[in-house]
């Protein structure tokens, strides 16, 4: 029974090697891979049976005959993997069983692209090969050379090879993604597909960068430790990541894996792990290898964003600008913490391009907690189907029109589920914050009352709540309360409330500093809204169609009437510490509201963003502040404390 199964794991990983390493096309997702080879260790254990063709002992693959072979000067290796701290520290307390010194570990990204390794003679460039079986790789000297980031000459004149990684930026990715018909789907096999391609032109035209990592093999030199190492790639011009810690402990490993966690994403590559190396050079020849990986080092891999599934269907639903869009159902997932049932499509085009049909296995991605999005193909089921837009609305059922990539329903008055959604909308904290519509009472209110225009909000009265499912006098007191306070409201809220198609809270707080009256922003040419900073001329088109719409005239009057109350922004002061900066507020503070402070920020001249990233200017952090401070610290941003605000807030006064 055991053998049986060794044998199909044998064969399933063969074919995903060969699909992986060979064809850079894997068709399923590294950590199915990963869970199938971790169970064929396991039964090889359990049995003390290792089959001839079992892939658990060796190295990546073999290499293949359209490249010449090469055989390596110093043999290459995996890395043995871990997933919490606890299995590193069991490969800790090996390493100290096994060894008479304290160690101290580096620790440095572990970069997701294709393994190379570069050969210089005389400080000249003559070879480059990828890693293939681990004793022999490919020739692709000819395509390598075409990466910028490799040096065509070093100062060092031993012969030299050199360990590292070939990548594509994500930003690269993204752009040559947009030219393509069926677009790369992952930039690690992007990156390696682009390495192994036999003609070099192809390999330039992905704009690969080369990250160093270690010295594989050299003349007249030697080195103490992986410090020193990095040092002399860097005088010899290679683009190395900085050691990203020297740490002795799993407490302090813990720290760093924690800190590069919440700031992966904002990496313009993609790594999928950390990397921990002994420093010491002496130390690690005194633990050696095993037959897969170096005994001085480990990976530490972060949780999986990406896994296979099957699309079981696609509906198309209807959003309150009346545009419809693709949402794949797919087969119940586990991944990144999440069961994923439901995944973005962004339209039709997306879906061609993507190649993906109903009963196929696809490829889901879900990082940053942020929506799971379907990323392409894996493999077409037999029954798989085509995915066939709908010609009319799947709501009102009018026929629908095809604007650009999206399509739309234009019955913007009679299509309940435009009118429940933009109901919704309205509502929400960020557009005019009424509290007590859920979309169940909003879809009575529809039903019962015909509400189906934001104005009509302002007409409700306390005789056309009673009756509605869970509304006591308390609930309809509120309700109404809550209707009445947001009658005063902040221009960039009410801007936002309107829905625009394309008009999202940051362009919204946008045209509110640019249109300081409803007047300016009704009259604005296409001209003077694509001058704007952020404003495209599909943007800019939405919002003159809107303001074109007698429907959204009267929809504003009409609110106008019932009492709303714009609060427009008063003069934004440029020239203040905070002005042109984008800031960060985190963690509790004591004498400002986080609403009240945003709008004295805004005011002067500041851009407040939930998210850190990069292009963060300043975090304001206050007590208890937690991934986002530490983002910040990670980042090296400029970080303030409350006082530190006060301080500053009163030099301006
Ligand atoms: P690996 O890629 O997980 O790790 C080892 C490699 O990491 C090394 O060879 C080295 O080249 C690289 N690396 C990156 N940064 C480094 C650094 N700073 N220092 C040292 N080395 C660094 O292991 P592997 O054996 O190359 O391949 C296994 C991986 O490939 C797994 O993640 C597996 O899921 C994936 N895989 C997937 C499929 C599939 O079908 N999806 C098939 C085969 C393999």
């Amino acid at each position: 029974m055991k053998v049986e199964r060794m044998k199909q794991l044998v064969d399933l990983i063969n074919k995903y090697n060969y699909e992986y390493y060979i064809l850079d096309k894997p068709t399923v997702a590294d950590i199915e891979y990963d869970r199938l080879l971790d169970e064929l260790f396991k039964l090889e254990k359990e049995t003390g049976i290792v089959l001839d063709n079992s892939p658990t002992h060796k190295v990546g693959s073999e290499p293949i005959s359209k490249f010449n072979k090469v055989t390596h000067i110093n043999r290459l290796y995996s890395l043995e993997k871990s997933q919490s701290v606890d299995e590193i520290q069991d490969w800790i307390t090996r390493n100290e069983r096994l060894s008479s010194f304290t160690p101290e570990y580096t620790c440095e990204y572990k970069f997701d692209g294709l393994t190379i390794v570069v050969t210089y003679i005389n400080g000249k460039y003559t070879q480059a090969v990828t890693r293939g079986n681990g004793t022999i790789g490919e020739d692709v000297t000819e395509q390598v050379r075409t990466i910028r980031s490799i040096p065509l000459e070093i100062p060092y004149k031993g012969k030299v090879t050199v360990h590292g990684e070939a990548i594509i930026r994500l930003s690269v990715l993204e752009q040559l993604n947009r030219n393509l018909d069926i677009p790369l789907k992952n930039a690690r096999n992007a990156a390696a597909g682009a390495v192994r391609n036999l003609d070099p032109k192809v390999t330039a035209s992905r704009k690969l960068d080369f990250y160093a990592y270690d010295v594989n093999y050299i003349e007249g030199c030697t080195f103490n430790t992986q410090v020193e190492a990095n040092k002399f790639l860097r005088e010899n011009n290679f683009k190395v990541a900085d050691i990203l810690s020297l740490v002795h402990n799993t407490i302090e490993m813990k720290e760093i894996i924690d800190n590069i966690n919440n700031i992966k994403s904002s990496l313009d590559f993609l790594i999928d792990g950390l990397v921990f190396k002994l420093n010491n050079i002496q130390h690690r020849e005194d633990l050696g290898y095993t037959d897969r990986f170096p005994r001085w080092a480990i990976a530490y891999k972060f949780e999986a964003e990406e896994i296979s599934t099957t699309l079981n269907d696609v509906v198309w639903q209807v959003g309150r600008t009346g545009k419809v869009t693709p949402i794949a159902l797919l087969e119940p997932v586990e991944l990144a913490g999440a069961t994923v049932s439901r995944a973005t499509l962004n339209n039709y085009n997306d879906i061609l391009k993507k190649n993906v049909s109903i009963n196929s296995r696809i490829f889901v991605r879900r990082s940053n907690e942020v929506i799971p999005e379907v990323i392409g193909l894996a493999e077409e089921g037999s029954d798989s189907k085509d995915i066939v837009p709908p010609s009319i609305c799947p709501s009102c059922g009018k026929p629908l029109i095809e604007v650009g990539a999206n399509i739309f329903c234009t019955n913007h008055s009679g299509c309940y589920e435009q009118i429940i959604e933009r109901l919704t909308h309205f509502v929400t904290r960020d557009a005019m914050n009424i509290d007590g519509l859920s979309v169940q009472t909003i879809k009575q209110l529809y039903e019962t009352h015909n509400i189906s225009y934001p104005w009509q909000l302002y007409t409700l009265t306390s005789d056309m709540l009673v009756g509605l499912e869970g509304f006591r006098d308390k609930k309809i007191n509120n309700l109404l309360n809550s209707i009445e306070q947001s009658k005063n409201i902040e221009w960039q809220n009410f801007i936002f409330a309107l829905g625009i198609l394309n008009v999202g809270k940051k362009t919204a707080f946008v045209l509110s500093k640019r249109y300081p009256t409803l007047e300016s922003l009704k009259n604005a040419t296409l001209d003077d809204l694509t001058s704007v900073n952020d404003i495209g001329e599909v943007v800019a088109s939405n919002i003159i169609e809107y303001f074109d719409d007698s429907d959204n005239l009267n929809n504003i009057n009409k609110m106008l009437e019932l009492g709303v109350n714009i609060s427009f922004p008063t003069e934004v002061n440029q020239d203040s510490y905070f002005s042109g900066k984008k800031i960060v507020l985190t963690g509790g503070l004591d004498n400002y509201g986080r609403s009240e402070l945003t709008k004295i920020l805004q005011n002067l001249g500041a851009d407040v963003t939930s998210s850190v990233s990069k292009n963060t200017d300043l975090v304001i952090a206050g007590h208890d502040a937690g991934s986002k401070l530490a983002k910040a610290q990670a980042l090296n941003i400029e970080i303030i404390n409350e006082d530190k605000l006060q301080k500053l807030l009163k030099s301006m006064d």
